[in-house]
């Protein structure tokens, strides 16, 4: 089956610093793919690249097998319009660290209005999808509600509700638990396993080693602009074959 991202020596400069020194890797349709790494070593980049919110400099990117940013005429590559950039995003959805909701929309306003503008669904039919999503993460009772009145946790279901809203063929996760207070950390794990057990593709940047062993197929090590190494959770987490792999993973269980 082809994979639905894929990446091809891909690389990303800001400057003369390297943020991805050429990253080789394919994610295939269901998989829930875990990238762990200290802090700065191109994780976030890498997510930001897949959904254009960087243009990459080298190798190259498929999202559903569409070459992102770029179309090949010939042997030749052209940048593709702002518009084409727009349809190419809609094919992945990311969920960030700072929830990012409209603080001025209600709740199911939040989750209608990017399939109401976008994607142009009538309203009552993107309410309806709207008020499904939220009672599936578990907030139904607080369709009315403002961002400002949830807890962090609660605004977090939310934004991944309206990721989701969006139907893409893949989510990206920014690190969704880390402006979380400890407590408020399981129920967004709750969700996200949720979601992955409903056979979405993911790609999940997390310091939550307990969800990447539980729930991904597959988890990378990134060190410096690079994949350090690639395996099962097993293999990863418990048996790392890389030095800077095994530090990391006991400065993180410290
Ligand atoms: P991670 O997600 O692993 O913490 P990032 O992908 O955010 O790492 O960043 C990788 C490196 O690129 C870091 O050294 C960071 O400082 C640098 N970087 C990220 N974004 C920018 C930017 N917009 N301009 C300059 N440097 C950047």
């Amino acid at each position: 089956m082809n994979p639905i991202v894929k990446a091809k020596g891909l690389r990303k400069a800001y400057g003369s610093f390297e943020a991805l020194k050429g990253i080789d890797i394919e994610v295939g349709q269901g998989e829930v793919l875990c990238i762990i790494g200290p802090s700065g070593s191109g994780k976030s980049t890498f997510l930001r690249c897949i959904n254009q919110l960087e243009v990459v400099d080298g190798g190259a990117l498929w999202v559903c097998g569409e070459l992102v940013g770029y179309r090949r005429v010939g042997n030749k590559l052209y940048e593709i319009s702002e518009r084409e950039i727009a349809r190419q995003r809609l094919m992945t959805s990311m969920v960030f660290q700072g929830f990012n909701l409209f603080p001025h929309k209600t709740v199911v306003e939040n989750i209608m209005e990017g399939p109401v503008q976008v994607l142009k669904t009538p309203c009552k039919q993107a309410e309806a999808a709207a008020l499904e999503l939220l009672a599936r993460v578990g907030l139904a009772q607080k369709c009315n509600a403002y961002p400002i009145e949830l807890s962090g946790g609660q605004q977090q279901r939310v934004a991944i509700a309206r990721a989701l809203a969006m139907k893409p063929a893949v989510m990206l996760f920014d690190e969704p638990t880390s402006a979380l207070d400890p407590e408020l950390v399981g129920e967004v794990l709750a969700v996200m396993r949720d979601v992955a057990a409903a056979g979405m593709t993911m790609i999940v940047v997390t310091h939550e080693l307990g969800f990447a062993r539980e729930v991904a197929d597959r988890v990378i090590f990134m060190d410096r602009g690079e994949i350090i190494e690639s395996g099962s959770p097993g293999e990863i987490l418990k048996d790392p074959r890389h030095s800077r792999t095994r530090e990391f993973i006991s400065a993180v269980l410290k």
